[in-house]
């Protein structure tokens, strides 16, 4: 075929063929059995997506009031279930406390230093009400934002609950973040209170929040009044006399009862601000009704949790998964949902394995960099572990290699487990493109199809669809209900970033994802990378995934991050940042064999220029790889640019000095 867009496509690459299936067992006890099952479903979501979505969120969710409408779409402004009156931890917490789930553990958490709590529904009731009325004694009015800066503890889960109970918008800024970060959100989103820990438990430290908070609010330029502080370390802290309360103090005798806020639809929920890996961190507006049926019908769906299932989603609550597959869519599925305050580490690699087999956790969902590191600290250590109650498995955060997704299928899943690989975004609220477990095969490296009432497309940059197996830009074309509603305090980015990136075709609003993919034959979505990662080498459009993935089928390499650099002749060269799995050597044998490597596996057009072995690669702190910097590193620039969000920014020095040896 003549590809007359050539300059706005993308050339895919990778050859993976393996096509897993779900095991029969699996299909037969699923919500969602067949593929026929899924093909009927979505036909029915896309021919009468309002008649869908109605039907769902009538059967689904418990209303206050039921809506007039289901969508008023005003492009790109949508609204969703037109004043139906409802309240999320209804739906999360009240209406299970008429059933057995009563008394079944809604939370169960285990703290790094081996401590450990279970809530049940009930219990989590008393707990989020009194959290409430603590806000509301401080005077926290529907619409007040507060801010959560805490460890993953489980008064972090009851204060988000707490929040949404008394119709208050929470904005959870990751614990890990320094008094820096802390500032800025708390300035752009204007809260009024701030939940706080006197500190938190990683990788055998104490980390101290609230000297961060200390920090953060000096010179104050937010508008924070108060700070509410959770005992947690018992670390000796500083307390801001009228301003900072211990949590404890303020529950004496407070009434454990708090009926839950009646709210609209279309009230915000939260603001959370997105990983910051492509730019200044965006923060993102969700409301009420459409979150709660998107998050809780995904849930349902994709992780087919049952009323027996033990279900963990490792992410921070400060991230959109621990939001959207930790808190919300677990609970108002009755799940449940556990919480584990660690993170691997030297003292304790095989923690993961540990809980897992402790809890007889059934469904386990993480993300690729962590499995990535599991892969570099070897097999041994999650064989040391009975991992036989995993049912499940799941990934999201980034694209998967297609070794490491066979490494998480054959080592913690047995082969047994099918892996559903849930391609989303903070602004999507929930997953758009995955498999379903009992019904759609998986091919390793894609995310697979769009969730019912998804319709993903790939454009070339003047919206202009794009052939199958071709690459281009991954958009959405119609209105979901958990989609962003703005960009707080920032209407323009809003309308901007998402909705007129592509070039005008005036009668069409489509959602431009940043990402780019291509699609496959069978309709298999492919995420390629973001579109700043696209390379041009010799006139060859390249994505970073399938580089990333021929060098990570080497056996030597753990991750790999692919950056183009400036080129006289090619335009662009590729460059590698390699990180190797332990007991490989840095060689230059070992870079002439990369290179071949990638050679055999793509072609001769993508043999990398520049290999460059390091220990680590720069990541956000939510573990995704950050490449917008390792670009000026590759191209001999100065870095510039906001590096607050990321984890480890001193390697970023590093690779700078050793890359002079390249250069
Ligand atoms: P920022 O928008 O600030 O640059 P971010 O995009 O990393 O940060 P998130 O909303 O946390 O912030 O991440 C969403 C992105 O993560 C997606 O756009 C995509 O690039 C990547 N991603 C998430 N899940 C998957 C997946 N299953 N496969 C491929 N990529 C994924
Ligand atoms: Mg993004």
């Amino acid at each position: 075929m003549l590809n007359h867009h050539k300059e706005d496509t993308i050339e895919s690459v990778l050859k993976e063929k393996r096509i897993i299936h779900p095991p029969s067992t699996f299909s037969a006890n699923a919500r969602i059995k067949s593929f026929q099952d899924y093909e009927k479903l979505y036909q029915e979501s896309i021919s009468d997506s309002e008649n869908f979505w109605g039907n769902l969120a009538e059967k689904e969710l418990h209303w206050f009031n039921k809506w007039d409408r289901v969508l008023e779409w005003d492009p790109p402004h949508a609204k969703w279930f037109l004043n139906g009156k409802l309240n999320i931890t209804y739906n999360c917490i009240d209406r299970h406390l008429t059933s057995s789930r009563r008394n079944k553990p809604a939370i169960v958490w285990e703290g790094e230093p081996g401590d450990s709590r279970t809530l049940t529904y009930e219990e989590l009731h008393v707990e989020v009400c009194k959290f409430a009325n603590v806000l509301k004694q401080l005077k926290v009015t529907k619409g007040d934002c507060v801010a959560i800066y805490m460890p993953m503890i489980p008064e972090a889960i009851i204060a988000m609950l707490a929040c949404a109970r008394i119709g208050s918008v929470h904005t959870v800024i990751f614990g890990g973040f320094s008094a820096e970060s802390l500032k800025d959100r708390l300035k752009d989103s204007q809260a009024k209170i701030l939940v706080t820990a006197d500190g938190g438990f990683r990788k055998d430290k104490i980390i101290s929040l609230k000297s961060q908070v200390d920090i953060a609010l000096k010179n104050n330029s937010s508008i924070v009044e108060k700070v509410v502080v959770v005992k947690r370390t018992s670390e000796s802290i500083a307390m801001e006399h009228g301003r900072d309360y211990w949590l404890h103090d303020l529950q004496q005798d407070i009434s454990d009862n708090c009926p839950p806020e009646i709210m609209d639809s279309e009230d915000a929920l939260f603001i959370l601000y997105t990983s910051g890996s492509t730019g200044k961190p965006k923060g993102v507006v969700h409301t009420i009704g459409g979150y709660s049926l998107y998050t809780h019908i995904t849930t349902k769906w994709i992780f087919d949790i049952q009323d027996t299932d033990t279900y963990w989603c490792t992410a921070d609550i400060g991230w959109i998964t621990g939001h959207s597959y930790g808190v919300y869519g677990p609970l108002s599925n009755g799940a449940t949902s556990l919480f584990y305050e660690g993170v691997p580490r030297p003292s304790n690699p095989g923690c993961f394995w540990d809980i897992i087999e402790r809890y007889k956790v059934n469904i386990f969902y993480t993300a690729p960099t962590a499995i990535r590191s599991f892969i570099k600290m070897g097999d041994d250590i999650p064989k040391k572990f009975n991992l036989s109650s995993l049912r499940l498995l799941g990934t999201v955060g980034e694209p998967i290699n297609p070794e490491v997704w066979m490494w998480y299928y054959e080592i913690i899943g047995n082969e047994k487990c099918p892996i559903v690989d849930t391609w989303w975004q903070t602004e999507t609220g929930g997953v758009m493109i995955t498999s379903l477990p009992g019904a759609i095969s998986s091919k390793p490296g894609s995310a697979s199809l769009p969730f019912p009432g998804i319709v993903p497309d790939i454009v070339d940059k003047n919206g202009d669809n794009v052939p199958d197996n071709t690459g281009g830009l991954l958009i959405i074309k119609n209105p979901w209900p958990s989609m962003l509603r703005n960009i707080h305090g920032d209407r323009q980015r809003f309308e901007e970033n998402y909705w007129n990136s592509l070039s005008k075709k005036s009668d069409e609003h489509i959602y431009f994802s940043g990402d780019s993919a291509r699609r496959d034959s069978d309709g298999y979505f492919w995420i390629l990378g973001r579109t700043d990662d696209v390379m041009n080498i010799s006139g060859h459009r390249l994505g970073s995934m399938e580089l990333e993935s021929a060098l990570v089928s080497h056996q030597a390499v753990n991750e790999a991050s692919v950056v183009g650099k400036p080129h006289e002749i090619k335009g662009e060269d590729i460059y590698a940042f390699v990180t190797l799995n332990n007991g490989f050597e840095a060689t230059n044998e070992l870079i002439s064999e990369l290179k071949q490597h990638v050679v055999q596996e793509i072609g001769a057009i993508a043999r990398p220029g520049t290999i460059q072995f390091t220990r680590e690669l720069p990541k956000t702190r939510s573990g995704k790889i950050v490449r917008r910097f390792l670009r000026q590193i590759a191209a001999n620039q100065n870095i510039k640019g906001d590096r607050s969000t990321i984890v480890n920014p001193d390697i970023l020095d590093e690779l700078k000095e050793q890359a002079q040896l390249h250069n």
